[in-house]
């Protein structure tokens, strides 16, 4: 038996609600691979925010270091201001854990409509890697002149040739893996110092991936390829901006937020990595056990692939895939009618 200490941050909203699904897969699934998981969970939120004034502890990353990793529902809520839970809580660990890669998964599943014709079910499945430390989320930068008509903002953005080289070669390697090819998102013909040196450095990577095709694009020619032939794409490498912008259009492109997850990792595992669904708290539908938790369950899933469990979790999402194309039983945003927990029961019941 081998046992795993997840540090589980349920959050706000639904977030708190698409998390007991996520362990109750991971708890049946492991039983059958001889797995076993504990969970720690940490009231770090905006509801704790508005309590205490701030999201998490001081001490918050010494208290979650030593776990195998971290599986968050979603923070964020009216009234907190997005940038509080995001510098208050994600991006410091996603910073102080060095969880550089960001990994989007992006499938169209038989069964989830996608509001985008051309794509379709077992055509369109490629990974979005985006850089998740540094880039144009920087804390450089202030205003001038203020309460002048000469005011402004200023932003600099931050890109490091070590930051930048080792998410390409983790994108590289996993396109090797895939035997396809890789796309850099770009945008060197307006920005004249940061996007020219990405375009340099992605050069200079792929001469070490001799196994690799290769391709840039143009961050407003991508998009609009994203929602044309999504079919085309394998692996999208992008900065922090445009690899946030781009998961969420193909998030969408797939057949809705709900439904996509996504994994912080620090591919060295010197410090837990964090799976999380891509969607928000959804104050909207929150309390009423209506959220689709399947964005959390394959989070789960790849946290099962990272803890080095690809089986595992593959058997979560043969049992997904099982539901949804063949059962009616899917959650209000998919076109069903069934909550949280009956969904859930239906991909519980779909594992051995
Ligand atoms: P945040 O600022 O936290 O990202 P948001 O308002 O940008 O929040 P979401 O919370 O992701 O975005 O919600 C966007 C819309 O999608 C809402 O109408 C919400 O109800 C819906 N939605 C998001 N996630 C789910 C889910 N898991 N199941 C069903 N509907 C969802
Ligand atoms: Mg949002």
């Amino acid at each position: 038996m081998k046992h795993y200490r997840v540090a589980t941050i349920p959050g706000d909203g639904i977030g708190k609600e698409v998390l007991p699904p996520a362990r109750a897969v991971l708890d049946r699934v492991g039983a059958h691979h001889a797995l076993s998981f504990s969970y720690d969970e940490f009231d770090w939120s905006c509801a704790r925010y508005l309590a205490e004034g701030a999201m998490m502890p001081d001490d918050g990353l010494d208290r979650i270091r030593h776990h195998d990793a971290v599986l968050l529902g979603a923070v964020g809520w009216p009234g907190v201001p997005d940038h509080v839970s995001l510098w208050g809580l994600l991006i410091p660990i996603r910073r102080g854990f060095q969880q550089y890669v960001n990994l989007r998964p992006i499938s169209v599943l038989e069964g989830v409509p996608s509001p985008v014709a051309r794509a379709l079910p077992g055509e369109v499945d490629f990974v979005v890697v985006r850089e998740n430390n540094e880039g144009e989320y920087s804390r450089v930068g202030g205003r001038v002149h203020e309460g002048t008509p000469y005011e402004a903002a200023l932003q600099e953005a931050v890109f490091t040739r070590r930051g930048v080289e080792r998410v390409l070669d983790h994108a590289f390697t996993l396109a090797g893996r895939r035997g396809g090819r890789l796309t850099s998102a770009t945008k060197s013909n307006g920005i004249v110092h940061t996007m020219p040196f990405w375009d340099e450095l992605v050069a200079e990577r792929a001469a070490h991936h001799p196994e690799v095709a290769w391709e840039q694009e143009h961050i407003d020619a991508l998009a609009a390829k994203i929602v044309l032939d999504p079919a085309r794409f394998d692996v999208i490498v992008g900065s922090n901006l445009f690899g946030d912008i781009l998961s969420d259009l193909a998030a969408a492109v797939a057949g809705g937020i709900g439904v996509a997850p996504s994994a912080n990792l620090n591919p060295e595992r010197e410090y837990p990595s964090m799976f999380e669904p891509v969607h928000g708290s959804a104050p909207d539908i929150a309390g009423k056990g209506l959220a689709n938790p399947l964005g959390a369950i394959w989070s789960a899933s790849m946290m099962l692939d990272h803890l080095g469990h690809p089986e595992a979790g593959a058997q979560v999402m043969d049992a997904v895939r099982a539901v949804l194309a063949s059962s009616p039983v899917r959650t209000a945003d998919l076109g069903g009618s069934a909550g949280t927990d009956e969904f859930t029961a239906e991909v519980l019941s779909r594992l051995p």
